[in-house]
């Protein structure tokens, strides 16, 4: 959701309320707090904020921020989940760096800050995405073979 900003009396951008196709762009805007704490505040003036149907939009499930639930259930649960595996004893992905020749060098962490680097080709690399708990096993199952060791640091 992006800011809308428009020009006070004193020549001052200030954020305009978002409400209306194009913002109701009255100012003296009220900043207000993603009901699921995942995207920026947001500012509703206070003629907008006392319409019920307004407010809804921003409370109720299914509103404005219905993205925000999904995208913070998700993490949560992906923490969760990361949570598990570290406490069983796997590494989970922390950085990678394409260095072409050798492949691309990722660096896994597991419980305790135990760190373990493995080189795989880019494909291997790709097989699983961005935002997903990666452990080295799931990366050799995608090899299909047992993943060369690398150093815990890219330098
Ligand atoms: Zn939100
Ligand atoms: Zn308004």
């Amino acid at each position: 959701m992006g800011f809308i900003t428009t020009v006070s009396r004193s020549g001052r951008e200030v954020f305009a309320c978002e409400i209306g196709k194009d913002g109701c762009a009255r100012t003296g805007c009220t900043k207000h707090r993603c009901p699921y704490g995942w995207c920026q505040r947001y500012y509703v003036c206070k003629a907008c904020w006392a319409k019920p149907d307004v407010k809804a939009l921003f409370t109720k499930r299914g509103g404005k921020h219905e993205t925000c639930r999904v995208n913070s259930d998700a993490y949560r649960k992906r923490d969760i989940e990361a949570d598990a595996l570290r406490e069983s004893g796997h590494l989970l992905r922390v950085a990678a760096l394409n260095k072409d020749k050798k492949g691309v060098h990722v660096i896994f962490r597991g419980k305790d800050g135990v760190e373990a680097g493995r080189y795989m080709p880019k494909s291997v690399y790709d097989g699983i995405p961005i935002g997903t708990n990666a452990t080295i096993e799931d990366y050799e199952k995608i090899a299909g073979c047992v993943l060369s060791t690398a150093p815990t640091s890219f330098y």
